[in-house]
């Protein structure tokens, strides 16, 4: 494989949940060291476009690469899954995903949250993961906190916690949904500065966002998703400054 070849690609996808068909032919290809920004409706089918790419759900039509190799199915229609589990963990372990709610575990402490991973699924030694467990917990700012339980943490540190949950998996891309949904205003920039930081880095980076500034300052390309489809895409100044569509005019308008 080269390595020009975009991390992730979807093409002409298309999901349904039963009757309802939520993703209508959508393509969207995140390039190694590019960040993706995916803003719309709530229930335009962000989330399950995020869960498509990392194979949480499967799809009834189209492709899903991973650096330039197709994911195999099997099964025509309700019955096609991937064929090999070994391609889906392989591709799973490598597409971190990072979730509005954070979905810590309770019962573990934050450096056991952000271990846990790398150890059991990917089989790394302990003093090998909790050295770079540490590192990330130190990159986003709460390396003080190794040793507390997440009830403990506010909730923008509890997010915190869950990236660098997610960098401990030295994954080819971070996909993030809603990351800052959940949190108060003053506590949200604290997680807008990590991505930004992560970005900067050139991470490859897909980010469902309902937050514009963020989504214009962090992207190298934008997508506005409308009842399943790409409505309107480019680069963030040009679809935030002078949008063409009057859906992505009135979206705009609503989140501004
Ligand atoms: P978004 O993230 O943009 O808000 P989603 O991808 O969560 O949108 O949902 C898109 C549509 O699919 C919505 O109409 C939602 O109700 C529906 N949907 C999502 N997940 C499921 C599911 N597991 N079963 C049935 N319908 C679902
Ligand atoms: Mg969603």
């Amino acid at each position: 494989m080269s390595d020009t070849n975009p991390v992730i690609e979807i093409r002409d996808l298309h999901k349904s949940y039963g009757a309802l068909e939520v993703l209508k032919g959508v393509d969207i290809t995140a390039p190694a060291g590019h960040v993706v920004s995916m803003i719309g409706s709530s229930g335009s089918g962000k989330s399950t476009l995020l869960r498509c790419c990392n194979l949480l759900e499967d799809s009834q039509q189209g492709e899903v690469l991973f650096e330039g190799e197709p994911v195999a199915w099997k099964g025509t229609g309700l019955n096609r899954r991937p064929a090999d589990p070994k391609q889906v963990t392989r591709i799973r372990t490598n597409l971190a995903m990072v979730f509005q709610q954070f979905n810590l575990w309770a019962h573990m402490t934050i450096l056991q949250n952000v271990m846990e991973a790398p150890v059991t699924v990917l089989g790394r030694p302990r003093a090998e993961v909790e050295a770079k467990a540490r590192k990330y917990l130190d990159k986003v700012g709460i390396g003080d906190k190794a040793d507390a339980w997440p009830a403990q943490l506010s909730g923008g540190q509890q997010q915190r916690a869950a990236i660098a949950r997610a960098l401990c998996m030295e994954p080819r891309a971070l996909l993030f949904d809603e990351p800052t949904s959940a949190l108060d205003p003053e506590l949200e920039q604290e997680v807008v500065r990590v991505i930004k930081d992560l970005a900067e880095e050139g991470r490859t980076m897909i980010i469902v966002t309902h937050d514009m500034r963020m989504a214009h300052d962090v992207a190298d390309h934008v997508v506005f998703l409308h009842k399943g489809l790409i409505e309107e895409q480019g680069p963030p100044a040009e679809l935030f400054g002078n949008p063409k569509s009057e859906r992505l005019r009135q979206f705009l308008s609503h989140s501004a």
